[in-house]
């Protein structure tokens, strides 16, 4: 079965080294990440019973700068999806050329069965877990599924009782008013648009491309409601619950208004239009975003997608067999290391103004997001076009190819024998 996301992610790094003849040092380091933390987190529960939650951290490599990536709360979270993820992460930072390195953290846990109190008790145990391997100039955790603004602020708190220094640069995606960036909440959607834009140069579509979004959360929402914004038609969304679809457009702004805690399938003026999730994968549309979870397009099913193009706001939901039955379709996936970016760049720029006790508007930032969103899009276009790979391939070899330049300087690796 597909499944195992670490299995995926050395198929990919193998699969693009070849093609570049990435130096053989550099795979060898590659091969697995540099340093992997498992915890086991005590955590008192509001009846006064200990249970302890197993959690990771993994720090792939930081030959381009400090280990960069988010924390997971999920029950499905597995040391192996973290260190793929971590992988993905140092791949990411690399596509769009920011200073930092890869890593990624997860806590295994359904966050909806704690209260909120649990919760902070929870962040700050993986806090002191760490003590030490967290810094602004050592590892820079993030949200990611199931953590937000609220996770990381506690986080800071924690890290400065522990240091005895405010060091918000320690952790981004912070609330605004604890060091946040402006923009922060909506960047990965906001850079998967302005990656989109070039993108859609690259099929036939009319004035009001259609879209549809798996994943109604940060990266989806977000994403629905710029698409709406700029004139896209979005005809599907869809959450855990599963989806709506009216193929002509939904009521994105109602859609977003929903009560906290509601699922799209509850609401009853939604009933008529509701579709199973597999269901959304499969729509007639110019363009599909998924935003939600891995493995979600795969060899089952990827030959019954009819978008035009798929734009992976999610981390890995395209097993490799799917992409090998896109690419034959000819139809262009843009990949999750390139299309979610977004909010990596922006972390980055928060951790640059918390450096310099600097803050930018939302207006500078978006100013700042766009070139590096739609020159990494040309860059990546660029390599796939002169390999004659897909984009995935492109944005891996643009990447390595980065991570392969700092590990010759930083670590004096000869040029070694090639990968043929
Ligand atoms: P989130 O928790 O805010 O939202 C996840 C959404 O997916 C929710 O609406 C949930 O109901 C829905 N969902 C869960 N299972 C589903 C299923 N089987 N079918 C359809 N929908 C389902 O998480 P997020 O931050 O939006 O992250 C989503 C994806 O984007 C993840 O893969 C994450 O790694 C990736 N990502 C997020 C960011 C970010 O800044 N938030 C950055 C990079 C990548």
């Amino acid at each position: 079965m597909e499944k195992n996301p670490f299995v995926f992610a050395q198929e990919q790094l193998q699969h693009a080294a070849k093609i570049m003849n990435l130096d053989a040092n550099v795979l060898n380091v590659l091969q697995q990440p540099q340093r992997i933390h498992e915890f086991a987190l005590p955590v008192v529960m509001d009846s006064g019973e200990v249970r302890v939650f197993e959690a990771y951290r993994v720090q792939y490599d930081d030959s381009r700068g400090p280990f960069k990536g988010g924390i997971r709360y999920h029950r499905d979270v597995s040391l192996d999806e973290v260190k793929a993820l971590s992988f993905w992460m140092l791949l990411k930072t690399a596509v769009v050329g920011i200073p930092m390195g890869g890593g990624k953290g997860g806590v295994i846990v359904d966050p909806d069965e704690l209260s909120e109190g649990e919760l902070e008790r929870l962040t700050r145990a993986y806090v002191r877990a760490g003590g030490g391997i967290f810094g602004p100039l050592i590892d820079v955790p993030a949200p990611d599924v199931n953590t937000s603004g609220r996770e990381m602020d506690w986080f800071v708190d924690e890290f400065a009782k522990l240091t005895g220094e405010h060091q918000p640069a320690v952790i981004t995606g912070k609330t605004v008013e604890n060091g946040g960036s402006e923009g922060r909440g909506k960047a990965t959607a906001q850079g998967g648009y302005f990656v989109l834009e070039e993108a859609i140069k690259r099929i036939d579509v009319g004035d009001a491309p259609t879209v549809a979004i798996q994943g109604f959360g940060n990266a989806g929402g977000n994403m629905a409601r710029i698409c709406h914004e700029h004139g896209y038609k979005v005809v599907a969304v869809s959450d855990s619950s599963g989806g709506v679809y009216d193929e002509n457009g939904l009521d994105v702004p109602a859609l977003l208004e929903m009560e906290k805690g509601k699922k799209i399938c509850d609401l009853p003026e939604y009933e008529e239009k509701c579709i199973e999730n597999e269901a959304l994968l499969e729509l007639p549309v110019d363009v599909l975003v998924p935003a939600a979870l891995e493995n979600q397009i795969t060899e089952e099913n990827a030959s019954r997608v009819q978008a035009k193009l798929v734009l992976e706001l999610a981390n890995g939901p395209t097993t490799p067999k799917a992409d090998k039955i896109l690419f034959e379709k000819g139809i262009p996936v843009v990949p999750d290391i390139l299309a979610n970016a977004g909010g990596v760049t922006v972390s980055y720029f928060e951790w640059d103004q918390n450096l310099k006790n600097e803050k930018w508007t939302e207006e500078e930032v978006d100013a700042k997001l766009s070139p590096i969103m739609k020159d990494s899009f040309a860059e990546t276009a660029k390599r796939a076009d002169e390999h004659g790979v897909d984009l995935r391939t492109g944005a891996d070899i643009l990447a390595l190819e980065r991570v392969q330049d700092a590990m010759r300087e930083r670590f004096g690796l000869k040029a070694a024998e090639k990968v043929a």
